[in-house]
């Protein structure tokens, strides 16, 4: 092992390591990422908060690429860099863990306490009512309104979106909320656009501040959502140590920087640090 790996070992075996992770950790469970070594730049631009509420047509895109786009995420199974970080918390070792991703897999692989940053993908809530209801019990209802609609996806995006062509949008009906009839439903997750919500963002700062260290995991950190946790660590004198597939726009704060594939990094760090695996 290299001796960053080493480097990285005494860091994370001192404790009290807080995680930020992005969505370089689920490309390994067949989610691609955006700007990673096996992503390719997004085709078209995100959606808005402020198109999606605005605009139906929008809505329609949104809801028709969405659907299929989970399809491929809803099969997504966490990967052994999840399992190595649930490894690592168990063990006693992790004062806190945030994710950009909005796929429940850190969840899956047995992490408890996630802030999830964004949001998850799994359920979806009514503007008007604020019901929350699952999003299988959606994608039931919108499969049983759109029969035979997109059999075949060609790529998912992070968020669940698929690139398709616009005429294929053309005819997808969408299903407003089942409990009050009317509303419009949104995916639980933070759009472009829109703000994470204050207190989620001020629970992340606190961990961080409380932070011994902050391991960065496969995000590039080209949003700020992410990356100011990355600066607020650096201005209270807390090492951060990025593990990624490439450049990121954090490595000018890293006391440490690791560009090696993930789960065979984190598996290697688990092996060393954690007694035994946890049970899956
Ligand atoms: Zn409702």
């Amino acid at each position: 092992m290299s001796e960053a790996f080493e480097e990285l070992a005494r860091l994370v075996a001192a404790g009290d390591v807080v995680v930020l992770s992005g969505a370089g950790l689920s490309t390994e469970s067949g989610i691609p990422d955006y700007r990673g070594p096996s992503g390719a730049a997004r085709r078209h631009t995100p959606m808005t908060y402020q198109e999606f509420t605005r605009d139906p047509l929008a809505r329609r895109r949104y809801w028709a690429r969405s659907h299929l786009g989970w399809q491929t995420i809803a099969r997504a199974a966490p990967n052994d860099g999840h399992r190595a970080v649930a490894r690592l918390q168990d063990a006693g070792l992790l004062g806190g863990i945030i994710t950009q991703n909005v796929d429940g897999l850190h969840t899956a692989a047995g992490a408890t306490g996630v802030i999830e940053l964004h949001g998850r993908l799994d359920e979806v809530t009514c503007l008007d009512c604020g019901n929350a209801t699952g999003r299988d019990e959606l994608h039931r209802r919108l499969s049983e309104a759109n029969p035979g609609f997109g059999a075949r996806v060609a790529r998912v995006n992070p968020d669940g979106d698929v690139d398709l062509p616009d005429e294929a949008v053309t005819g997808f009906r969408t299903v407003d909320c089942g409990i009050c009839g009317t509303g419009m439903l949104k995916p639980d997750v933070v759009f472009f656009g829109e703000t994470v919500p204050a207190p989620r963002v001020a629970d992340c700062f606190a961990l961080v501040e409380r932070a011994r260290a902050l391991l960065v995991l496969g995000s590039s950190l080209t949003v700020m959502s992410g990356r100011r946790f990355v600066l607020r660590a650096a201005r209270h004198g807390i090492p951060v140590a990025i593990v990624n597939q490439g450049v990121t726009r954090g490595d000018g704060y890293a006391a440490l920087r690791l560009d090696a594939p993930l789960g065979a990094t984190l598996c290697a760090l688990a092996d060393r640090l954690a007694v035994a695996p946890a049970p899956v």
